[in-house]
């Protein structure tokens, strides 16, 4: 197929972008917390500078009665309404950007929380996206040249992004895609065709991948590292991709509308760093105030890069808490917990207390129950009732049946009635994500 670099916008300007953002975020992971604060703090008042030119954004700045986008500090973002899809789709798109959309770029949100996503960024915006990746590919020592594997959507389309042209050219390896729902038997073919230094994919198909690795004694060349992502990424999806592939299995926190947020330390593997060079990040209470250091709240963000259409206090709908203190790397970055679920994935109890996936995921863990139970899903029923849905390796012996439904109901069992169902398949989300906890839609 030729080339079509035409049809590529600016493609010297945003390649040379590309390499600026690679150098740059190289060097500022490792910048004190000061030093970032202080770059954090310019980037903010740019980005607030265009935003007010929006009408969403110029309203909303009048109406928090900021007229100086030059004297703007980070902690008046807080004087700022929180924006989510909604909003966006009331005040209708054109509302936030601040450039013709017709040179930008079009991004689609799966939608697996309810309300689709539309959003626009600029080629040379989508350089800083990809950058961000690389930073994360570059701390487990992956390099430009490595072959990739992504288990994920299949259909997605290349966005019109700098590294896809530079892998159009043939001046990078192109990724090779695998459907996320694809049998894993078939997923380890293209594994073992390929042997990709970089293993990448959404943490449900690496977690069945891993699983079939170990349970077919599958012999697979170790990958530089694997990374899981797009989803609640569980400890043992992490366990299973570390002993299945022999390399470290690393939590990259992604969502499509900010790209990479925050990822796995290589020093210090249980938390995440926060990409703070590229992101104010707030975590909030659910009264919508700042959450303190350790308590879990949801993650609010600011894009620092986004001028083209800026995302200012966007709601992620995911939850985590920060870890206070600095980080034994080295890096300046800022620690935050793994990500805990999704606030719209997830349970209440009767004193309004949230059950995420990690934790139903620990009452199957603590009692060795992924030896028999391969995949499982949980569904809230009217009158308080949670369905078990389990998709088994092999039958459990009562025994071991016993113990779970001993471990689930001594932990639930007094405000939920709790059912367990053996299924022949649990089908993936329309996004090729599986979701572990179905609420009742609320
Ligand atoms: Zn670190």
């Amino acid at each position: 197929m030729p080339v079509p670099l035409i049809a590529t916008t600016k493609p010297i300007a945003t390649i040379s972008t590309l390499l600026a953002s690679m150098r740059r975020l190289d060097k500022e992971q490792w910048l004190g917390p000061d030093e970032l604060a202080e770059r954090r703090r310019g980037r903010l008042r740019r980005v607030i500078a265009r935003a007010a030119g929006t009408p969403y954004y110029g309203a909303v700045l009048r109406d928090a009665g900021i007229a100086d986008p030059q004297t703007f500090e980070p902690g008046d973002l807080e004087r700022m309404p929180l924006l989510d899809r909604q909003v966006i789709a009331r005040h209708g798109l054109e509302a936030f950007l601040t450039e013709d959309r017709a040179g930008l770029v079009g991004v689609s949100t799966s939608g697996s929380t309810g309300t689709p996503g539309r959003f626009f960024r600029s080629t040379v915006e989508e350089a800083d996206y990809s950058a961000r990746w690389w930073r994360v590919y570059q701390a487990y020592g992956c390099g430009s040249r490595d072959g990739q594997i992504n288990v994920g959507i299949l259909d997605k389309p290349d966005r019109p992004g700098p590294i896809s042209l530079l892998r159009r050219l043939g001046m990078l390896p192109r990724v090779e895609r695998v459907a996320s729902d694809v049998p894993p038997a078939k997923a380890l073919e293209r594994v073992q065709a390929l042997n990709p230094p970089i293993l990448t994919g959404y943490a449900g198909a690496i977690e069945a991948l891993a699983d079939h690795v170990l349970a077919t004694g599958a012999q697979v060349r170790p990958p530089r590292a694997v990374f899981c992502t797009a989803m609640e990424v569980t400890d043992r999806c992490l366990e299973l991709a570390e002993r299945a592939f022999h390399a470290p299995a690393v939590d990259v926190f992604v969502t499509n509308e900010f790209g990479v947020v925050a990822w796995s330390c290589p020093v210090r593997r249980g938390v995440l760093h926060t990409n703070d060079d590229s992101f104010v990040i707030e975590v909030l209470a659910a009264d919508g105030s700042p959450a303190p250091a350790g308590e879990m709240g949801e993650l609010v963000i600011t894009s620092l890069g986004l001028t083209s259409m800026p995302l200012i206090r966007y709601r992620t709908g995911d939850m985590a808490a920060r870890i206070p203190g600095a980080c034994e790397c080295g890096r300046g970055l800022g620690l935050l917990t793994r990500v805990q679920g999704r606030t719209a994935h997830t349970f209440r109890r009767r004193d309004g207390a949230l059950i995420t996936t990690p934790y139903i995921t620990s009452l199957l863990g603590r009692v060795d129950a992924h030896e028999w139970v391969r995949k499982f899903q949980v569904r809230e029923a009217p009158g308080r009732q949670l369905r078990f849905l389990l998709d088994v390796r092999r039958p459990p012996s009562p025994a071991q049946h016993h113990r779970l439904r001993h471990s689930v109901e001594t932990a639930l069992g007094a405000d939920f009635q709790v059912e367990f169902e053996f299924v022949d398949r649990i089908p993936n989300a329309p996004s090729g994500k599986l979701q572990y906890l179905v609420p009742l839609a609320s």
